[in-house]
C-alpha cells in the first residue's frame, strides 16, 4: 500500500474534457490526474466536497488540514517561473470550520468564513436544491432529516458549475438522485474519505465500501416510520 503523498489538484491552463465523464470542463478547470486515465473532474475524482482555503494563512492552512481526513494540495503552472505553484488546499468543511474555531483570537478568519459562506449561497439556485431536496426525501423517506439539504446543495452546485445542466440533472431523474445519495453516503457514511487519504485508488477503495453504500442506500430507501 502506497502511503499517503498528499492529492495533488492541478488547475489546468488550457481547455480540458474529463475522461471519465467526458465533460467539458472548459478553461482553467480543476482536474486531478490519474496514472491509467488522464485527466479526471473532481466530481468523478470524488474530491468535490471538500472546499477551497487559498494559501495565505500557515496556522489555519495547518489546522484545517489537521482535521480534514481527507484534504489536496492545489497547483497551477506558472509559465513565468515553469513549475507548478501552490495555490491553496482543499479541505472538508467541517475540519475548516474547526480550524476556525481554534483561529478565532485571529479576527480575520471570522471574516473570511463569512465572506466565503456568502458566496456559496449566492452562487446556489435556491429553488433548483428545494426541487431536488424534496425528491430525495420523497424516494429516500429514511434518509436522515436534514440530510436530503446537504445532498441537493452540493448536487446544484456541481450542476451549476457545469457547461449547463444535463436534461437528466434538469429533470431530476431518479438516477441523478440516486447518483448524488451514493456519493454522499460514501463520503459521509464510510470510510471512503480515509481510504483515500491512505492512498487506495478509486476502485479499490469502492469496492472496500460498496456493500456499506448500498445497505445504507436500502435502509434510507424505507420510510422510518
Ligand atoms: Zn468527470
Amino acid at each position: 500500500m502506497k502511503q499517503s503523498a498528499d492529492l495533488k489538484v492541478f488547475i489546468s491552463s488550457r481547455d480540458s474534457t474529463c475522461d471519465e465523464c467526458g465533460e467539458n470542463l472548459g478553461r482553467s478547470a480543476w482536474i486531478t490526474l490519474v496514472e491509467d486515465k488522464g485527466a479526471l473532474c473532481l466530481s468523478c475524482a470524488d474530491l468535490e466536497h471538500l472546499v477551497f482555503l487559498p494559501s495565505g494563512n500557515a496556522a489555519l492552512t495547518r489546522r484545517a488540514k489537521k482535521h480534514s481526513i481527507l484534504s489536496a494540495v492545489v497547483l497551477r503552472w506558472s509559465k513565468a517561473r515553469k513549475r507548478y505553484e501552490r495555490q491553496g488546499l482543499l479541505v472538508e468543511e467541517q475540519g475548516l470550520a474547526q480550524a476556525e474555531q481554534e483561529c478565532l483570537a485571529d479576527s480575520d478568519a471570522r471574516e473570511r468564513r463569512r465572506e466565503r459562506e456568502s458566496a456559496r449561497r449566492e452562487e446556489l439556485d435556491r429553488e433548483y436544491v428545494d426541487q431536488f431536496a424534496q425528491r430525495i426525501r420523497a424516494l429516500f423517506p429514511g434518509c436522515p432529516p436534514g440530510r436530503e439539504v446537504v445532498i441537493a446543495e452540493h448536487a446544484c452546485l456541481k450542476y451549476s458549475g457545469r457547461v449547463g445542466r444535463s436534461a437528466a440533472a434538469k429533470n431530476l431523474d431518479e438516477e441523478v438522485i440516486r447518483l448524488a445519495i451514493m456519493a454522499h453516503i460514501r463520503h459521509a457514511e464510510t470510510n471512503y474519505d480515509r481510504l483515500l487519504a491512505r492512498g487506495y485508488n478509486r476502485r479499490d477503495a469502492r469496492a472496500e465500501v460498496e456493500a456499506d453504500v448500498y445497505k445504507t442506500l436500502a435502509r434510507w430507501e424505507i420510510s422510518a416510520s
